[in-house]
């Protein structure tokens, strides 16, 4: 994306103008904040696919009544340990931190936990959500699936059958240091990458797609068909496929995905489901939250904090350019976004200006 001319704005009055969006589009104010705050939290750290550029898809479905405004969680079962809980299509941004929050409270009272959710709108970057329950001292692993949402074809295969099912592993930081956050989708790229591709951004890497007739493709039609200069992509138009990540390994990976998030939550998973809601994209999420001190691990963020210098440590494959560890990438593009502010393609800004003059909502 480097070459591509960026509109830059500063962090702050970037949120306040996609907040002010989500407030006209129907949102509480305390609603319209949060979806913002998570939307910005991705750009921040790089992952601008899961970003504000999903803002006019997200005014979309809430207009189309495909997520739900002012949503809660519905409890279906619980122990101390556990809880199966609904998040009635609500915004992810919404339902995210309240089931996030359930996992933390279990964990703390009994050492672990395990949350399995269903029926959350979007819930955007996953490490944002491991980010949450670092800052309380917890281990979290998540699986999620997304229920609607099939674009990727299994190892071998040219029809989807998954989503782009993202896992993640966060890791409690030690001092100053960044958190150890893996957080990435099981497909070859995010879909929201294809995204940035079709409006002209960083290009696709090999392989990245397929068609139905087998032959690999980096191109976007694969996915979207035609496109249009501007207005959202549908994921339903093109004929082919994401391909997953690791071949037989990423698709594995994809496949229990599906297996924890879309079944063990009692939830959906990728593909016709008889009687469920089609169309209505939803995530799963299966949520693993872990007290290092309930498993006697002693300074155990001092020790995995030495074990990420060791393995930095490594000599460059590639000199002058040093060993990254997960998480590594998105504090430093953190920090330096919050300092200069927020790049945006121009199809990415202009977007969000149509969709904000159509809600009177003036540009900043
Ligand atoms: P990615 O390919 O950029 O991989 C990110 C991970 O790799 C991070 O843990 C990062 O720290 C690590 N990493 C990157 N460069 C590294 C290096 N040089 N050395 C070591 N580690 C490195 O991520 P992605 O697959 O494009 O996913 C982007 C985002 O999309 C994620 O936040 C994910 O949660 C999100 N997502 C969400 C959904 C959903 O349905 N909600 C679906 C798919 C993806």
């Amino acid at each position: 994306m480097a070459d591509l001319e960026m509109h830059v704005v500063p962090a702050a009055t970037l949120e306040t103008f996609v907040a002010d969006i989500f407030y006209k589009a129907g949102c509480e104010r305390v609603e319209a904040e949060r979806i913002s705050y998570h939307l910005m939290g991705a750009n921040l750290t790089g992952h601008d696919s899961h970003g504000i550029i999903r803002t006019p898809r997200y005014v979309q479905w809430l207009q189309e009544g495909k997520v739900h405004a002012g949503q809660k969680l519905t409890i279906q079962t619980e122990s101390p340990t556990h809880a199966v809980v609904d998040g009635n299509y609500g915004f992810g941004q919404s339902i995210g931190p309240l089931a996030v929050d359930l996992g933390i409270q279990k964990a703390k009272a009994a050492g672990m936990s395990i949350i399995a959710l269903r029926h959350s709108g979007h819930i955007g970057r996953i490490g944002d959500w491991a980010e949450r329950a670092a800052a309380q001292g917890l281990v979290s692993i998540h699986f999620v699936n997304v229920a609607g949402g099939e674009l990727v074809a299994p190892y071998g295969g040219v029809d989807r059958r998954f989503s782009t099912n993202p896992m993640c592993v966060g890791v409690p930081a030690m001092g100053d240091e960044p958190m150890l956050l893996l957080d990435f989708a099981t497909s070859m790229v995010a879909e929201g990458k294809v995204l940035v591709a079709s409006n002209g951004g960083k290009p696709l890497p090999e392989g990245a797609l397929i068609e139905p007739d087998g032959t690999l493709s980096t191109n976007p039609t694969t996915l979207y068909g035609p496109l249009t200069p501007s207005g959202p992509r549908d994921a339903g138009a093109g004929k082919g496929a994401l391909r997953a990540f690791g071949d037989h390994k990423g698709s594995g990976i994809a496949f229990m995905c599906e297996i924890l998030a879309g079944v063990l939550t009692g939830g959906e998973t990728s593909g016709p489901i008889p009687g469920g809601k089609r169309g209505q994209i939803s995530n799963g999420m299966f949520s693993i939250y872990l007290d290092p001190t309930h498993f006697g691990a002693e300074g155990f963020a001092a020790r995995a904090a030495e074990y990420a210098r060791y393995v930095k440590a490594s000599r460059p494959s590639e000199p002058g350019v040093a060993v990254q560890v997960p998480g590594e990438k998105e504090a430093h593009t953190r920090a330096e976004r919050l300092a200069n502010g927020v790049p945006l393609q121009l199809q990415t800004w202009q977007a969000l200006l149509n969709v904000a003059e159509r809600l009177g909502v003036p540009a900043p």
